[in-house]
């Protein structure tokens, strides 16, 4: 669906003229090597671009301009191999609007302990240049990404990598497009938002449309395709042959691939990124779409039920920072809980709609009575979820401000079969315990519609949230509900504050 190599991240350098040109040559060179050795990294799913060193505050200032008109660069990654000026940085860092990473490395790895000279001392100099640097991100309030240690090492270009991938999430925001079939369910407050707030901040964009609009497009969609596209659901999916050719059920299974065609043809006309979709707007639909919802997910839409247009954005960046890592990300919603002894666990599921990618095996073609909405049966896929530790996030309006709240849970099998529930799920175990990691999240204002994901990670929306401004919560296993509160109620000055400062 996306190829994170079409991104690409500057390497910048800084120094000054007062080395001489040997030096800055050499300086080059160094940053050369550690472009090769990140950019051909397998934590690093973008370019990395080698630029040259440098030296003037109008070169800063160019490359900065450049970078923000790049409309492929995601961000810059910047280093002071030696000692840079740092007031040579204020024009060009006022002016930059995309993300940056600060990457405290130094070229040689250990002291040369027979041979140091000042020559080496002069030129391996990035523990005084690079805080130099930190002085003046610190200094001018800049959102950045701060990374320690050597350039070879693993865990750092995997930090590189982390921080990248969430650029790429962001650059995927900006000037997004998301489609809105129908309103917010009708009173339902956490779906609803500041969406003008949204654009400004966040850089998307909701259009709203009514269900007619889908439905026209849905009408066009001919036989052949919709028995070509039903005939590809047989080959991938288990069914009975009450849904095959001939069945009781295939009709519905044909009602729900011209839902799919439709749908996807909108999409890709409109060239948008996240949907989604209202059960209390169906006019002209025949089924509520599932199916055509969980496959499109998979494929690496965004999406949000009951007009959630925060959580489909939420599930589309957590799509583009996980492109190429084993997990798949889903739609999802606290459904029930168990609490017993074994573990008190939750139930997440939807109506419908929870994305193949996070499905243990091979999912089963189902068409089935919905109990809501009063529409014709809905064709979906049923399936359990991989077990291992995954993410819940939730992006919310506070009024004021955006925050994104995040909780690490353990997904486990379940206790026994579930042979009458009728729906995709995932059951877990949340992080610490269900009794301190729920309360944790409703004293948060944490939504019941979040983004799932084995393959997001908290390091990753923590980057997210630094890049957009928004405030990141996390609850995990080290989360003491009374050290949670007191966060909440200290975030709540510092976000308030902030915009004065
Ligand atoms: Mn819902």
């Amino acid at each position: 669906m996306l190829d994170l190599k079409e991104y690409e991240v500057w390497f910048v350098t800084g120094s000054q003229h007062l080395y001489g040109p040997k030096t800055l040559e050499q300086v080059a060179e160094h940053s050369r090597e550690i472009v090769s050795v990140l950019g051909a990294s397998t934590h690093i799913p973008v370019q990395v671009l080698f630029k040259p060193v440098l030296t003037t505050p109008e070169a800063i200032r160019e490359l900065c301009l450049g970078a923000n008109s790049a409309k492929n660069c995601i961000g810059l990654i910047a280093w002071m191999h030696t000692f840079s000026p740092a007031k040579m940085w204020i024009a060009g860092l006022n002016l930059l609007k995309k993300p940056f990473l600060h990457f405290h490395t130094q070229y040689n790895s250990e002291i040369p302990w027979s041979e140091i000279d000042m020559n080496f001392m002069n030129l391996n100099q990035s523990a005084h240049g690079d805080r130099e640097f930190g002085f003046i991100g610190s200094r001018m309030r800049l959102n950045r990404k701060v990374v320690v240690g050597h350039w070879l090492e693993e865990d750092i270009q995997s930090d590189v990598g982390n921080w990248t991938r969430a650029a790429c999430a962001w650059a995927d925001w900006q000037g997004a497009k998301i489609a809105r079939f129908g309103d917010n369910m009708r009173d339902v407050a956490v779906t609803e938002g500041d969406k003008v707030e949204a654009q400004m901040q966040l850089g998307y964009d909701v259009y709203g449309y009514g269900v007619g609009d889908l439905v026209k497009v849905i009408n066009k969609v001919s036989e052949a395709e919709v028995d070509h596209l039903v005939q590809s659901y047989f080959d991938e999916y288990e069914a009975s042959s009450a849904l095959q050719q001939g069945g009781e059920k295939h009709n519905s299974v044909c009602e729900g691939a011209r839902i799919e065609i439709g749908l996807r043809n909108f999409l890709r006309a409109g060239n948008f990124k996240a949907f989604t979709t209202t059960f209390e707007d169906l006019h002209g639909l025949k089924q509520l779409p599932g199916l055509a919802v969980q496959r499109l997910m998979r494929d690496g839409y965004g999406f949000g039920a009951e007009g959630d247009w925060k959580t489909a954005a939420l599930v589309r960046a957590m799509k583009v920072m996980s492109v190429g890592i084993e997990g798949g990300v889903s739609f999802m919603e606290d459904y029930t809980y168990h609490f017993n002894g074994s573990g008190d666990k939750v139930l997440g599921a939807h109506m419908l709609e929870i994305c193949e990618s996070i499905a243990a095996g091979k999912p089963r073609l189902e068409v089935l009575p919905l109990s809501i909405g009063g529409k014709a049966d809905p064709v979906r896929l049923i399936f359990d979820s991989n077990a291992g530790p995954a993410i819940c996030a939730s992006i919310l309006d506070m009024g004021q401000r955006f925050r994104l709240v995040a909780n690490i849970v353990d997904v486990v099998t379940a206790d026994a079969p579930l042979p009458k529930l009728p729906v995709a799920r995932a059951l877990w175990i949340p992080r610490p315990n269900l009794k301190e990691a729920a309360a944790a999240w409703i004293y948060a204002g944490g939504a019941h519609h979040t983004g799932f994901s084995y393959s997001v990670t908290a390091q990753h929306l923590q980057n997210f949230a630094d890049m957009a401004g928004i405030e990141f919560l996390l609850i995990d296993e080290n989360t003491k509900l009374e050290e949670f509160r007191k966060e909440l109620r200290w975030n709540d000055l510092y976000y308030h504050l902030a915009k004065g400062l």
